[in-house]
């Protein structure tokens, strides 16, 4: 999986329909400072699940959207596509079993965040598994923002080991073990309630 192609419209301070082509090899973004470089990096992990408006450096998530310039108007929305080559079809075949996949996220004012892949809605969740099985996702340690080594020089070790899991791929394994281990909770729980009405017939 490769991404292709980043596709920005109204984000940040990308108003217009703005695209970004990644092709093969290194890609470099230079500009004056507050041109939108790190909008850019952000746009990338909003695409791919994050959930935290503290690292979009906003309060709420709807400061994503274009919030108005003086001669132009804020926007209701914001959206952005991630373009994936997928020829060599490492994404899940519930994804998709094209050459490219699309992931869209777009919110709307008051009405908060939806996702799609190749046209079909999504969840969150499909998104952020999709990227953390293949080793990246919004909070991949190949996405270093600015301040983060030193953040991560004066890290606790706990907090380092969760950038190594995250670069090992193992992040979503986690996941998996958390909902599995609620599941088990809930079915325990279950069981000792079947328990108790069984003692109250016999
Ligand atoms: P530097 O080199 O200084 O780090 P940069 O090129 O990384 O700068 P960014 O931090 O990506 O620049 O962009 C900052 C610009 O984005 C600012 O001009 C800010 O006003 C604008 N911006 C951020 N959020 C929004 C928003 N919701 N609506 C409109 N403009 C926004």
């Amino acid at each position: 999986m490769q991404f292709s192609k980043l596709r920005l419209n109204g984000f940040k301070s990308f108003v217009d329909p703005t695209d970004l082509v990644i092709a093969d090899g290194l890609t470099g973004v230079v500009g004056p400072n507050g041109c939108g470089k790190s909008n850019l990096l952000e746009a990338l992990r909003w695409v791919m699940g994050e959930t935290r408006a503290k690292a979009m450096r906003g309060g709420g998530m709807e400061d994503v959207i274009f919030a108005g310039a003086s001669s132009r108007p804020a926007r209701n929305f914001a959206e952005v596509v991630l373009t994936i080559d997928n020829s060599d079809r490492l994404a899940p075949p519930g994804f998709n079993d094209q050459d490219t996949l699309e992931i869209v996220r777009r919110i709307t004012r008051d009405a908060g965040s939806a996702y799609k892949a190749n046209g079909k809605d999504v969840r969150a969740k499909d998104v952020q598994m999709l990227f953390a099985d293949a080793s990246t996702g919004a909070h991949s340690p190949a996405l270093v923002r600015q301040g983060q080594i030193s953040e991560l020089i004066n890290a606790k070790p706990k907090n380092r080991r969760r950038v190594l899991e995250e670069a090992a791929g193992i992040s979503g394994l986690y996941q998996r073990r958390h909902e599995a281990e609620l599941k088990l909770k809930g079915t325990e729980t279950n069981l000792a309630r079947v328990e108790d009405v069984i003692e109250q017939l016999a």
